[in-house]
This record gives C-alpha cells, structure tokens and sequence, in this order.
C-alpha cells in the first residue's frame, strides 16, 4: 500500500512535536521504515521541505498571497477570512489546517504529491499562475488538515523541523540496519554526492555495498574538503613536512562544475550561485575540457586600485540586481587551488601535487580563472615569510596543504591547515557561533530585546547544538539591531529538538543565524554542554567579542564543531605551557 501524503503529515506531526533529538532519529527511521523504495526520494527531500536536493533551486513558484488565494479557493472561504486566521494565528499553514476537512476515499499518494508539486514548479510563462493556483488548490482539497498545513509550509519554504543531514543519515542507518553502524559509510557517500535522496533509494534498493558506487558526479556538488589549524609556522612544518603554501583570500568558496557546456556554480554550503557569477561561467565555459570540476575561492578585483575587494562586498554582488554593474567595475575571479573531476575521470585520490599540476596547466595563460599560486617548502623561515608577505598583501594569511594528500570530501583535516594573523599580532583564529536564544536585557539593550545572547557550537558526531558562551559585549547598537532583525523570526517557544543547553535563556531560537566571535580564551566549564560528557566538563568562551554576523555562506551545521573547540583548546594549552 502507497504511503498517503496524510500518513507523511502524522510523522511530520510527530517530529515537530518532539523536544529530543534521539527522539527525531526514532520517529524518522519509523517512517523511512514505512516507505516503499520509490516513495525514499520524494520523502527524503519533503521531510526538509524541499522537492529535490539541496543544490537543485527548485520553487513551487506560488508566495505567500497567492497561497491564501489558493487555500480560499479549495475550501471556499473568502480570502478575507483566510488572510485574517493566519495572521491572528501567525502562519498560514495553521490557517489552512483549521478550514480543512477529513478527507474520506482515496488520499493522494506522498509520490503523486510530490509528482504534482514538481510539476507545478515547472511551469512558467503566460498563464501559469492561473494555472499553478488550480491546480494547487485542488491538490489542496484532497488532503486532510495536518497534511493542508504541511503542504503550505513546503511551498512557503518555511518547513523547519530542524532536521540536520547527519540526522537523516542516522535514521537511514537504523532503519537498514538496527543501528547507526552504517553512519561513516552513509557520511562517505553523501559526501561525494551531497543527494540524500539517492543514497537512501542506493541504500534500499542495492545495500551498503552500492554506497560506495556513488562517485563524484559532475552536477553534483562535493562537500567541501575544509583546513584544521595550527597555532604558527613550526607547528606546521613539524607536523607536516614538506607543504605547499598558498595565499589565503578572504573571498567566497566557489565549485565550478562544467558538464556538456553547462556551467553550475556551488557555494561552500552547497547552495546553486551560477546567476551570480557571469565571469566564471563564461571563462568555465571556454575551458578545453569535456566536464571539469573546480575548487576556489572568488574575489573581486578593482582594476583601478589594484587591489582585492573584501568578503563582504564581493558578497553583495549575490544581491541579484546589479550583478551586471559589480561585474564592469570590480570583475571576478577565481583562484582555483584544485580540481577534482576531468573529462570523465575522478581525480579526488590522486595526491595534491599531481593535482595542483593538472589545474596548473588547464588554467594557463586565463585571467579569470587563475591558478592559485603554490610555493613548496619544508622549511619555517620560508613559510613564515610567505604568512608575513601575504598579509602585508592584505590577504587573510595561508593555507597549507599536505602534497602528497587526496581531496577528502566534506573533512576538516590536517591536509589543509590555515594560519591567520590577527591585528592583535598574535596568530589565532575566530570561532562561528549559532545563536540559541535571547536574554532579555535592561536599559539600552532591552530597547532591541536582547541584553545577551546564548550561543552554542555544532556537535557533528550527534547533529546538535551545545552551549559555549553568553554573548554581550563587542556589538555596536547597529550590530545589536541587526541580530535582532535576523533573529526574531527564530524564536520558539520551547527548546529545539537539536538543541542541548543546560541553561536556559529567555527565548530560545531555532538554531540559524551564525556570528564570528573572537575570544581570549577557551576554559573548562560545568555550564556548557560543548564538550561535555559523563564527569568531563563542557567549554567555555572568555571574553567573546562578536566580530560579524555570517549570513550567506555558512549554515548553522557549518559553525565551529565541538571537535575543533577540543583542538583549539589543546594548542592553546600546549601554547600557554611553553610560553
Ligand atoms: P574561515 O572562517 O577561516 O574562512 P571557514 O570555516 O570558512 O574558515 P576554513 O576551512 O576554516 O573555512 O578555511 C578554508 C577556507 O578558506 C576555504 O573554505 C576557502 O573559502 C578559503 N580559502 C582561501 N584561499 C584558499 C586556498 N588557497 N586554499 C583553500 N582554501 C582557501
């Protein structure tokens, strides 16, 4: 028997009712559990209120005022009416689920719902939204109340179970196998492929074994190999040996994916940028190569001054209007430091020499797309005065990178190692924060609604949020106010399901907006949970500043992790028992 879209809202159900984590797996490896092999896909991708992948840009294409026109059509309500529930109940979802009736006789299939969606956010031109609006609403009647809700929510985009990809993966793995021992390989696949929804329909229809099948694809963006840290430059050669040091640009991680002359652009969390980036496309398209897949980071380059143009600004080229404009006065390019796919062939184990060597030689002689310049050496006074020279560039500092490594998808190795300077003088590294909620504040602060902030880090082996700092201080009224704006759609009125804190602040947040601290110090602390476990005390940060809010290119799972915390505190203890 088909599972209905009614059955998928019960478990949705379910999941936006529980406050646990373990609770989430359980409920959702039920329902993988229930699912025949073609509903996997379409499941896979609803459950995150999506109909495809995160990489593929797919909208339903109806906004929010069509859809209260949409849900007075199917239950022939007055749009007044409508458009009145969801605001005195602050979401139309709710709205819809209060004028929907049960449904008796045959329900819609969770596969012809999803079909009829997809089909729906296909259509375009003249008259299609007319068109999607029917066919919408009547999709709509069809469903019972609590599948109403979720179907308006899926289309707003605004469905946040809050269900991380490790936790799909964990569910996966208990549903196949009883238990989470498939995790690493489920990990290993989705890293190369990024589609959860294959890999659940690999795993069902072919096992484990097939998991290892699903290579590189060009299309399909790779997870981002990413640097560990090390405290200076004899760390780095003790450690490592003979490196290849490259500047370190402060711009935005772009995967350039090129297949039968199409040109995709990916951004470190995976998102599609291609629209963004007229002068890469143009240059990718004009590669000698059947398909390719690049790594590097995009900068903006003013020819006048000769000079790089910062993070934030070559990020407000995403703005969509002005692209054109942006890209005559400070044209893009990228420093391509590494290549993972060529005309048919994975080249991710090949060691990074021979890859660095491949790039090399395509990108010879471009000037959009230019090679990342590469100095080997073994020794500190070199890489020290190559740190020193490219931050007098103005650049953040370099990246370091082991020759003889393949590009380890999605892993935060010693591979790579960056070394920052901070104006301070001091090597050290800033840490991204997740906001988790809100203290009230007295006086000025309480004006914005916030006196302090609870933060928390990324716990990636669970796929939840621990605490690890109160934020106060180091924001300008400006800052303040910009949190606020950001934040305030996040609160929730009890604890996230992924979230563990021992503290609890006045209104927490659904775990999105991420914010660069800089701290004096890591400590042992009983009152966080980052870190913690059994009779181990949690971390702690002293003296966090707030140095930016992160907005475009990190998600919440991409801030600082738990294990990187453990590290960082390690080095600064060794640094701490020298000095
Ligand atoms: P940060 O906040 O320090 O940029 P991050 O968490 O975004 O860190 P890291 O793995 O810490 O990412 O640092 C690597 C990032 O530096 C890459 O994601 C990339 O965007 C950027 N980068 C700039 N130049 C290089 C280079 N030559 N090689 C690799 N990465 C580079």
């Amino acid at each position: 028997m088909a599972m209905t879209f009614d059955q998928l809202a019960a478990y949705l159900d379910q999941l936006e009712g529980t406050r646990s984590r373990n609770e989430l797996v359980r409920i959702l490896s039920e329902l993988y559990g229930a699912a025949a092999l073609e509903e996997l896909e379409p499941v896979t991708y609803l459950i995150q209120g999506r109909l495809a992948p995160f990489f593929v840009p797919v909208e339903i294409g109806l906004g929010e005022r069509l859809l209260v026109t949409a849900v007075a059509m199917a239950y022939e309500r007055p749009k007044e009416e409508v458009a009145a529930s969801a605001r005195s109940l602050g979401d139309l979802g709710l709205a819809a689920q209060a004028v929907a009736h049960e449904v008796t006789g045959d329900a819609p299939a969770v596969v012809e719902v999803h079909r009829q969606l997809s089909e729906i956010a296909a259509q375009s031109g003249t008259g299609s939204q007319t068109s999607k609006l029917e066919r919408f609403s009547r999709l709509m009647s069809d469903l019972g109340p609590a599948a109403a809700k979720h179907l308006v929510r899926i289309t707003m985009g605004k469905m946040r179970l809050g269900i991380g990809d490790p936790t799909v993966l964990d569910a996966l793995s208990i549903a196949q196998q009883g238990d989470r021992s498939l995790r690493p390989v489920l990990e290993g696949a989705y890293n190369r492929t990024s589609d959860l929804g294959l890999i659940a329909r690999t795993l069902r229809a072919a096992g484990v074994e097939a998991l290892d099948e699903l290579k590189v694809t060009v299309g399909k963006p790779l997870r981002a190999q990413l640097a560990e840290r090390l405290p200076n430059p004899e760390a780095v050669i003790k450690k490592l040996g003979l490196v290849g040091v490259q500047p370190k640009y402060d711009g935005l991680r772009v995967q350039i994916h090129r297949h039968d002359g199409e040109v995709s652009i990916f951004s470190r969390n995976l998102e599609t940028m291609t629209d963004m980036f007229p002068e890469l496309v143009e240059a990718a398209r004009r590669l000698p190569v059947e398909n390719v897949i690049l790594d590097g980071e995009a900068i903006a380059y003013d020819p006048a001054s000769e000079e790089y143009v910062p993070f934030q600004e070559t990020t407000s080229r995403r703005r969509k209007e002005g692209i054109a404009e942006a890209a005559a006065a400070a044209p893009l390019r990228a420093f391509v430091f590494d290549i993972m796919f060529r005309d048919g062939t994975d080249l991710t184990p090949l060691p990074y020499e021979q890859r660095f060597q491949v790039v090399d030689r395509l990108l010879a002689g471009g000037d959009t797309l230019v090679p990342a310049p590469l100095t080997k050496t073994d020794s500190v006074e070199v890489l020290t005065r190559e740190l020193l020279d490219y931050i007098s560039q103005g650049l953040e500092g370099v990246v370091v990178k082991r020759l003889d490594s393949p590009y380890q998808a999605g892993a935060r190795n010693f591979n790579w190692v960056k070394l920052k300077r901070h104006t301070s003088g001091e090597l050290s590294d800033t840490i991204d924060v997740v906001l988790l909620g809100y203290y009230r504040g007295k006086g000025k602060r309480a004006e914005f609604g916030a006196g302090a902030l609870l933060a928390g880090v990324y716990d990636s082996d669970r796929d939840e949020f621990v605490s690890i700092s109160k934020l106060g201080t180091g924001l300008s009224d400006e800052g303040w106010r910009e949190i606020h704006q950001r934040a305030n759609p996040l609160e929730v009125a009890e604890k996230p399901a992924r979230v563990n804190s021992v503290l609890v602040p006045d209104t927490w947040l659904r775990p999105e907006v991420v914010v660069e601290v800089l701290a004096d110090e890591i400590t042992p602390s009983p009152r966080h949970t980052a870190g913690r476990s059994g009779d181990q005390p949690g971390f702690a940060l002293r003296f966090p500043r707030i140095v930016s809010v992160r907005s475009l290119d990190k998600r919440p799972e991409d801030a600082t992790s738990v294990r990187e915390i453990r590290e960082m505190y390690q080095q600064q203890r060794q640094r701490q028992v020298r000095g």
